[in-house]
């Protein structure tokens, strides 16, 4: 069970995440999952809480699931303190189709729900968070919440079409402030107009963070930083294993976050290890709906697998 706590590094840095706990109904070519647990913060946090414990900020309505809940309390490193329950509003909810590919997908609803009220409130006991993950939700919320932690190490934001579209010049502040950056291919393209995906990171430091990551699916992710290039390949999935790829970005980037915070370091070999980490976590999340899987593994098959990546990823 992810309960089991010995394993996370008792010198770990505080991490946060903020974001969207939400409930999703998802279609792939062989199957569709209803009202399932999901939210960028809710995958997030589940695959970091791997790694290092994980506090949570976000804000849910009346109709959360009672057995939506109990998954995430069942991820014993997630702190739930920071998760608002607001009688008088609705959960965010998001409807979305996947192509035949498993990697491209479209959008068919957005329920905004909470997030179109003011953010969620992050509790006094959270005010010492180093590592601060922004996962996605409105760049001008990420902006804020941002300013409540100007003694944080390292701030890392996420971001997606729908807020390249209608929020760039939001997004643009935001580039400004934070340390690094994780984004898809297209994400990156449409945010830079650049389709090759180190020159379009390269494009987005010159907008103000230290690191951009850009991931491509089942062709791995990118990183480019200030001070070198690393490249890391997919985790080799067959085609059975790829139930449903939702959250695979954000449990990437709690696998690499929760990482970092476990061994207190920003530079770019440690970022380096950390996309590893990520890459490992973020392929469990797709052998299932939801946080399903995820719920299932114990931090020892994370290890198992990603000694079987190392094997595959080897050279020379
Ligand atoms: P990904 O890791 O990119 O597959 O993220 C999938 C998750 O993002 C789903 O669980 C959705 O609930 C959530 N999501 C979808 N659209 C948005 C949005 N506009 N803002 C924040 N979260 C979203």
């Amino acid at each position: 069970m992810p309960g089991d706590t010995c394993w996370v590094y008792s010198a770990a840095m505080p991490l946060l995440v903020t974001g969207t706990v939400g409930i999703d109904t998802v279609e792939t070519p062989s199957g569709r999952a209803e009202r399932v647990l999901g939210g960028s913060c809710a995958y997030f946090a589940a695959a970091a809480s791997f790694h290092a414990p994980v506090r949570v900020v976000a804000a849910v309505g009346r109709d959360w699931p009672e057995k939506h809940r109990s998954v995430l309390r069942g991820f014993k490193n997630v702190d739930l303190r920071g998760l608002e329950v607001r009688a008088n509003s609705t959960t965010f909810a998001w409807h979305g189709r996947y192509k035949a590919n498993m990697n491209d997908r479209e959008t068919l609803s957005t329920h905004l729900g909470v997030l179109d009220e003011k953010p969620p409130a992050i509790p006094q006991e959270y005010a010492d968070s180093d590592f601060i993950f922004l996962a996605n939700t409105h760049p001008a919320v990420q902006l804020e919440f941002l300013r409540h932690f100007p003694k944080r190490r390292l701030a890392v934001a996420d971001t997606m079409d729908l807020w390249i579209k209608i929020a760039r010049k939001e997004l643009e502040q935001l580039l400004k402030e934070v340390d690094g950056v994780v984004l898809n291919y297209s994400e990156a393209e449409q945010l830079t107009g650049v389709s090759n995906a180190v020159t379009a990171c390269r494009r987005i430091l010159e907008m103000g963070p230290a690191f951009a990551v850009n991931k491509k699916g089942e062709h791995g992710a990118i990183l480019v930083h200030r001070d070198g290039v690393a490249t890391m390949p997919a985790y080799p999935a067959e085609l059975h294993q790829v139930v449903d790829p939702t959250g695979a970005g954000d449990s990437f980037a709690g696998g690499m976050m929760g990482y970092l915070a476990s061994v207190s370091r920003t530079d770019v070999k440690s970022l380096q290890t950390a996309i590893a980490w990520g890459t490992v976590t973020a392929s469990f999340t797709i052998e299932s709906y939801g946080l399903d899987r995820l719920a299932q593994i114990k931090r020892s098959d994370i290890d198992a697998r990603m000694k079987l990546f190392q094997a595959a990823a080897r050279v020379g």
